[in-house]
């Protein structure tokens, strides 16, 4: 018994010296790992990082959250936070970030060519604060056999009277929801906004509840009969070969709102180099491999979103049908001020 010791001392020796040897290698590879936080909760997003990682050898440690998540978390974790790079999805999200100093400027040749400037974040003259790399629209879509096509055309129309007990939608707390109505509030006007939102509360098939496909889903079965959607959940439905999608989409039908005035209503997904990033070079090279022809082809194909960088093939022909549209132009920075307003709004017009 008395042997087993020195045994076990020069087993411990060993296993000091491996551990030596591993504490060295993260450092050795610095470079060739980026800390990734993501709001991105799309699956099809898989292939983007792979190829990254094929392309720069660099390995994407993934972090997933939700937008308020990610933020929440940075917040606390502060100078010591892992995260090298963000990705959110919503433009107000991005602007809150940016605001409170999560992010940190980037300067870079190939990005600011790339990425059209109403799509990147403030820049004092040390670079932009974030990247826009896709679009996705605020779409209406609604059951012709009940809804004629001309009391839906307008966002503002979603809240007429002649809408009653047919309108669906998910919590006007989320996201890309506060967004819109950070955009509606900035056409109309607070006071005008916040008639609008009571008159949409007052048009409800039902409260408030699920995700933009179930808002789709319930139109299709008749709980409802308009709704709003982000325009990738509708092309997802639309490329599906399931039978089940198939009759959905064969229900509906899709309006792209406000074409003969201010616009459709466009969020954006982006991303930034963190505030306390440990792997900078690592995280810009992901932000300029987001805007290559690949990466952006593949935001359309992938996940159905409409590519940043003006001339990116779509190779997607649910976008391919959707053809182009008026967007509408209200900068991020102010659909972000205005979400603190908005949500009081619904605080007091009672929409969950
Ligand atoms: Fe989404």
């Amino acid at each position: 018994m008395s042997l087993a010791r020195p045994r076990l001392t020069a087993f411990k020796r060993l296993i000091a010296a491996a551990a030596a040897v591993l504490a060295a290698a993260p450092a050795f590879a610095q470079d060739k790992v980026l800390n990734l936080y993501s709001a991105r909760h799309y699956q099809t997003d898989e292939a983007l990082y792979a190829n990254f990682t094929k392309a720069t050898g660099i390995k994407v440690n993934r972090v997933d959250a939700d937008d308020a998540g990610i933020l929440a978390r940075l917040q606390s974790e502060g100078a010591s936070s892992p995260a090298d790079l963000i990705l959110l999805v919503d433009a107000a999200r991005l602007w809150r970030a940016e605001v409170d100093g999560l992010f940190q400027p980037v300067k870079s040749k190939l990005l600011s060519e790339q990425i059209p400037a109403t799509l990147r974040g403030k820049d004092d003259g040390s670079g932009s604060q974030w990247f826009g790399f896709s679009t996705r629209a605020r779409l209406v879509v609604y059951d012709k056999t009940k809804v004629a096509k001309a009391d839906v055309d307008r966002y503002e129309k979603l809240a007429d009277p002649v809408n009653k007990g047919l309108l669906c939608t998910r919590s006007g707390s989320h996201p890309y929801n506060l967004s819109l109505f950070g955009a509606m509030t900035e056409h109309l006007g607070a006071e005008k906004a916040e008639a609008w939102l009571k008159g949409l509360v007052a048009n409800m098939a039902r409260p408030p509840k699920g995700g933009d496909t179930d808002q789709i889903k319930a139109v299709a079965s008749g709980e409802c009969a308009i709704a709003l959607t982000n325009s990738y959940y509708l092309a997802r439905l639309m490329r599906s070969e399931l039978p089940a999608d198939r009759a959905v989409i064969e229900k509906i039908d899709v309006m792209f709102p406000n074409q003969a005035d201010h616009g459709t209503h466009i969020n954006v997904a982006g991303g930034a180099v963190a505030r306390h990033a440990k792997n900078r070079d690592a995280a810009v090279k992901f932000l300029e491999y987001l805007a290559s022809p690949e990466a952006q082809t593949y935001f359309a194909s992938g996940n159905n979103e409409w590519p940043a960088v003006r001339g990116a093939t779509l190779k997607n022909p649910a976008l391919e049908s959707f053809g182009s549209f008026k967007t509408e132009s209200v900068p991020v920075s102010v659909i972000g001020m205005n979400q603190v307003k908005v949500q009081q709004m619904l605080d007091r017009v009672g929409y969950r």
